[in-house]
């Protein structure tokens, strides 16, 4: 084994002790099962970890990461994690963090072939083309490009809102507020983008969908 991969578990042993000395309940809580009120769709980047940049403990945050946080509507992976937080878990919020220099975006905005994942990056190339004119009006590259790391955000925030487990969370009245916010590597602080919503209120009507509809 090497010494870096043997090094996690001795670094492990130590969080257990200290997460036992510092609160005895948590992890024997979190063995009886979770309920977790947060559903977050991260980065896959190794410096944006939920819980840390939370300040939450296992069991607070229900987590699914990808290549510059996406939702995108065909991705099992992802339909699967929304719908067992929003049906069985029952999450009160969902939140979209996407965090400045992300390498997912930096990449979507060039034309440099990276290899498969031109193939998911083109769904950025889809929000660069939407926004295309506010983003390259820019005159600073790195504010560009944390402009667009912004409105992906805000997009996948709408890409959720599009989905028929959040819009069938929303028709019976479950309680469900989508979040869009930004993490600031830098500085370590998250930033809100004020892009919150609880409804299909304000949606291309063509993307809400008739759910008493029957036959
Ligand atoms: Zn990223």
């Amino acid at each position: 084994m090497s010494k870096s991969y043997q090094q996690l578990f001795e670094n492990n042993r130590k969080w257990a002790t200290e997460t036992n000395q510092q609160d005895p309940t948590i992890l024997k809580k979190s063995a009886q099962g979770q309920s977790p009120q947060f559903l977050w769709i991260g980065c896959s980047d190794s410096r944006v970890p939920a819980n840390q940049v939370t300040g939450t403990t296992p069991g607070d945050i229900f987590v699914h990461r990808n290549i510059a946080n996406m939702v995108v509507h065909t991705d099992m992976s992802m339909l699967s994690v929304l719908d067992y937080a929003v049906n069985v878990l029952k999450v009160n919020h969902i939140i979209v963090c996407g965090h400045y220099g992300c390498g997912g975006v930096g990449a979507a905005m060039g034309n440099k072939s990276v290899g498969l994942i031109d193939n998911w990056l083109r769904h950025i190339k889809d929000v660069y083309r939407l926004h295309k004119d506010e983003v390259d009006a820019i005159g600073d590259a790195t504010e560009r490009s944390n402009r667009l790391i912004e409105l992906n955000v805000q997009e996948q925030v709408m890409n959720l809102s599009k989905t028929s487990i959040v819009q069938m969370a929303w028709e019976r009245n479950q309680p469900l507020e989508v979040h869009g916010m930004v993490y600031d590597i830098a500085s370590g602080l998250l930033k809100d983008l004020d892009v919150m919503t609880d409804s299909t209120k304000g949606m291309d009507n063509f993307y809400a969908l008739n759910l008493n509809q029957k036959g």
